[in-house]
């Protein structure tokens, strides 16, 4: 069974399911990413059921890029455009019903948000183009999911409840970075500010 209910002017947006992120074997593997896969799927199909937007994001990096350790940046190097990195996980199933691929950090921008970009170290918020093709498709809420809670989903909700839709997170079908209490407790209460509803909560 979904988490939530889906409808034609709900958008899912599966965040960041690739192998560098979600396969155990990736270069910036989060804890359990790869057992989102089965709760993802359960979503995808309800949502595809119920005609909801289904969006899925994929950073998208080029091979050096200030976002990286290597060229000054804090991440190790992944989801390197075109590699195996960058693929989406085997198993995870959008490929016949997402309605759109972003694909973030082409440029070699910071890539967090599904919704915007940003050179490593600027100001300048640069949109990937989500809003407004959600806007064109009549969507008003956005339900978001994937890897990683604290970096890429956490960054694409903020960003879609301050673009104005109605944002729910499904906290399970999420894994973080850092899994210690600080950070869980930092997220949650950003949700809460910007008036994110999270779904599965921790206590
Ligand atoms: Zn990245």
């Amino acid at each position: 069974m979904s988490a939530t209910e889906y409808d034609a002017s709900t958008a899912l947006i599966v965040v960041d399911m690739q192998n560098d992120f979600a396969h155990p074997d990736g270069s910036l593997f989060v804890e359990c990413g790869d057992q989102l896969v089965e709760p993802i799927n359960i979503e995808i199909a309800t949502a595809a059921q119920a005609r909801s937007v289904i969006v899925v994001t994929q950073d998208w990096h080029p091979g050096t890029t200030p976002h990286f350790i290597d060229d000054g940046g804090v991440w190790p190097t992944h989801c390197v455009a075109g590699t195996w990195g960058a693929d989406l996980i085997d198993g995870l199933d959008p490929d016949s019903r997402a309605s759109a691929v972003i694909r973030k950090g082409t440029n070699g921008e910071d890539g967090y948000s599904a919704f915007s970009m940003r050179e490593p170290g600027g100001i300048v918020d640069i949109p990937t183009g989500l809003a407004g093709l959600l806007r064109e498709r009549g969507i008003e809420r956005v339900v978001v999911c994937g890897i990683a809670t604290d970096v890429c989903v956490s960054a694409t909700a903020l960003s879609a409840t301050k673009a104005g839709f109605n944002t729910t997170v499904l906290w399970d079908s999420t894994r973080p970075v850092s899994a210690d209490n600080a950070t869980i407790t930092r997220v949650l209460s950003e949700f809460a500010d910007a008036l994110v509803t999270v779904i599965g909560a921790p206590a």
